[in-house]
């Protein structure tokens, strides 16, 4: 693949791994290397989280490998992708690592990093839009502003593999940050009441975000008081994202004139 103007596409060797992210969703938000991966990948393993839009940009004669870690779902072990990973690669297959969003961010790019490193597989990362930022930003909500904030949390609600969570949220709370959450659905009430006992006000403005970039996409505005009862009345759920703080306020100043992501 190539692009006018633009430097060359990396070749992609037999027996490489690549570890890209696949961005949010909407195909549209991949890069142009995770584009050129799809199109020259022998064989591609793939999170539940990928759209299948961005998959249908494959090669046509490509092995499509679902290995995706989902929660409440039976998913394949960690150990067993990286089985895979390596084999194929060993077989001499052009092997493309796709994740949603960025690999590096929540994603256990790191664990499959660091295996193919162990086994003297090449491999290369290739970042990909993460959602947390992609989904606040076209929801009208700001990462960071001169006037709110010069840093912001990105935190995730629970970890994948065991659905518990090692983070102290009223710690967090404290640093007076936006949190933008990854995973929040399973712990939300828990969460909140954390972070409320860390000094968050009930008013404090939040956002919560459902399947951004897809047909599916939702958002809910509400406060750290009322998220959680909202949600439910709502039926929001999984994939979701919750933007904590005075940036998830800011959106109705926009919304007049924004145009969504379609
Ligand atoms: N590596 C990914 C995150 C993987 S963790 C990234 O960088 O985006 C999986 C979580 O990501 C989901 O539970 C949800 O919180 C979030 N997520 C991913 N895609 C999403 C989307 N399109 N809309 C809302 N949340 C999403």
């Amino acid at each position: 693949m190539s692009f006018p103007g633009f430097p060359p596409m990396p070749d992609f060797p037999a027996g490489e791994v690549w570890l890209a992210g696949a961005g949010p969703g909407d195909p549209r938000l991949l890069t142009l290397l995770a584009l050129h991966a799809l199109a020259t990948a022998d064989d591609i393993v793939h999170d539940a989280l990928v759209d299948r839009r961005a998959l249908d940009l494959r090669r046509p004669d490509s092995v499509l490998i679902p290995a995706g870690k989902r929660g409440g779902k039976p998913s394949p072990h960690q150990r067993d992708i990286n089985e895979i990973l390596i084999e194929r690669a060993r077989a001499g297959r052009r092997v493309l690592r796709l994740k949603g969003g960025d690999p590096f961010v929540f994603g256990r790019g790191w664990d499959e990093a660091s295996a193919l490193a162990a086994a003297g597989i090449r491999f290369r990362i290739i970042p990909g839009i993460t959602s947390g930022l992609a989904a606040a930003a076209l929801a009208g909500i700001p990462a960071t502003t001169r006037d709110t904030n010069h840093a912001v949390i990105l935190a995730a609600g629970h970890r994948a593999e065991d659905g518990t969570s090692t983070t102290d949220w009223a710690a967090l709370a404290k640093l007076g940050q936006p949190i933008i959450l990854y995973m929040p659905m399973s712990q939300l009430e828990d969460i909140v009441s954390a972070l409320r006992q860390g000094g968050m006000g009930e008013r404090t403005p939040v956002a919560l975000i459902q399947s951004a970039t897809t047909e599916g996409e939702r958002v809910l505005e509400s406060t750290l008081g009322s998220v959680a009862a909202d949600a439910a009345r709502e039926g929001i759920g999984a994939p979701a994202l919750l933007v904590v703080g005075a940036v998830a306020g800011l959106r109705s100043q926009l919304l007049a004139n924004l145009v969504g992501w379609r």
